[in-house]
């Protein structure tokens, strides 16, 4: 049997939890040499002496320290890393196979380029690294020889309706293919009263209907940003223009995007909302593995429902278009912005509603360049976080 040693970037978050689930029903298949996280001991300790990796990184010194000590008591032979530099590290070891890069933001681009540049298969999750630096990654995967392959449900099911001829190396604009179908479920508020917006809660947002996943990306998609990162990030992986995409909302998350053909064509890939499914079907592409998802039973699924998402009521998905229009260093602008936004409003220091502002501000105050080089996209980056973080101040000073 071949085996794949591989890496978890963000083994404590939801989808790190995911791959550790799939994983552990193969673990002979797929050993794990490193799992990482920001800070989380506790759930990293338990990690450790469960999937024994030969190494664990905490971002944060302390947690290292700490995480360190409980190791030791515990008998555990890991050897414990501290610092960000670390996640790039382990995530280009000679001996790893494959790197699941789901660190949530930014924080993932280091460790994820890093991957793609030793030629790992790359199980992309962060998708905020391709908005930020979309060239920049799949010139990486194009010189490595790294397989990019879309952990992202949308993503996994377009790639798993392309034809044969998509080759993960090099994407290419497939052929026939004439629109992809991208499905939003519309996160918990698409029913909401627009009035109401002001007033949403942290935890209201985070609340959504169909997955379970991390507060920032369950944020991105009550507001519909996640679509329009996703957008972008079909762009990138794809190959395509934008006019080849048309988001659709789709309530019951069943149908997880879809691919139409030039001959009248649409296939769909179907299943249940659970992330397993994405993430078996890349670790074990092109085969198949068992992932511990509930078959789905059209017997007893229900009603489908496909609708046009109010540009009104969802205004970052549009934010997200201009972004993308700009090109070069507008999209690392745009998810730096939101990430500031995002975090502001999980702090109770900006209304739900303001969010889609503290964007739209930031990309009309930043001129986008080409995003030819790393220190761009990083420059980018930064003063997108000093222009959007003073915005917010200022609303909160006008308001008190
Ligand atoms: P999460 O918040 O549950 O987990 C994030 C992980 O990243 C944690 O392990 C955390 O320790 C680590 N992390 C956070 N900040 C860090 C930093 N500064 N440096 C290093 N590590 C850091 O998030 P999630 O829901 O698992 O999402 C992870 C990524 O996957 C996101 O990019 C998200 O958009 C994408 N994604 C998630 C889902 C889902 O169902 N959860 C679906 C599609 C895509
Ligand atoms: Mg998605």
């Amino acid at each position: 049997m071949k085996t794949t040693q591989i890496t978890i970037l963000g083994s404590t978050g939801s989808i790190g939890l995911s791959t550790l689930d799939v994983v552990a029903r193969q673990p002979e298949r797929f050993p794990v040499y490193a799992l990482t996280a920001h800070r989380n001991v506790e759930r990293m300790r338990e990690q450790c002496l469960a999937h024994q990796p030969e190494v664990a990184v905490m971002v944060d010194p302390d947690a290292a320290d700490t995480l360190r000590a409980a190791l030791a008591a515990a008998g555990s032979r890991t050897e414990v890393r501290a610092g960000a530099e670390a996640l790039a590290e382990v995530a280009r070891e000679p001996r790893v196979d494959a790197v699941m890069a789901a660190i949530v933001g930014a924080a993932g681009l280091l460790p994820t380029l890093a991957a793609a540049e030793a030629g790992k298969r790359v199980l992309l999750a962060n998708k905020e690294a391709l908005v930020m630096s979309g060239a920049l990654l799949m010139d990486a995967v194009r010189r490595s020889g790294a397989c990019l392959l879309p952990i992202d449900s949308e993503h996994n099911a377009i790639f798993q309706c392309l034809p044969n001829g998509y080759v993960c190396a090099e994407p290419v604009t497939p052929h026939g293919a004439r629109r992809i179908w991208l499905t939003a479920s519309g996160g918990p508020f698409r029913d909401r009263p627009l009035d109401s917006f002001a007033g949403i809660t942290p935890d209201e947002a985070c609340a959504h209907p169909n997955w379970d996943m991390g507060r920032k990306i369950s944020v991105d998609s009550a507001t519909m940003m996640n679509k329009g990162l996703e957008v972008i990030e079909a762009c990138w992986l794809f190959a395509v223009v934008p006019s080849t995409i048309q988001v659709v909302l789709h309530p019951q998350s069943i149908v997880h995007s879809m691919v139409a053909y030039d001959d009248g064509s649409v296939l769909a890939q179907l299943g249940n909302p659970d992330m397993r499914t994405p993430i078996a079907h890349a670790l074990a592409w092109p085969e198949r593995m068992e992932s511990g998802v509930e078959p789905l039973d059209l017997l007893t699924m229900g009603k489908l429902e496909f609708s046009e998402p109010e540009a009104a009521r969802f205004p970052a998905l549009g934010l997200a278009y201009a972004a993308l229009e700009r090109g070069g260093t507008a999209t690392a602008v745009l998810n730096a912005a939101n990430e500031v936004a995002v975090d502001a409003f999980l702090g109770e220091r900006l209304a739900f509603s303001e969010i889609p502002a503290v964007i739209a501000t930031t990309l009309e105050a930043i001129e986008a360049e080409t995003a030819d080089s790393l220190e761009r996209v990083l420059g980018a980056d930064r003063r997108a976080r000093e222009v959007a973080s003073e915005y917010v101040a200022n609303l909160r000073q006008a308001v008190s």
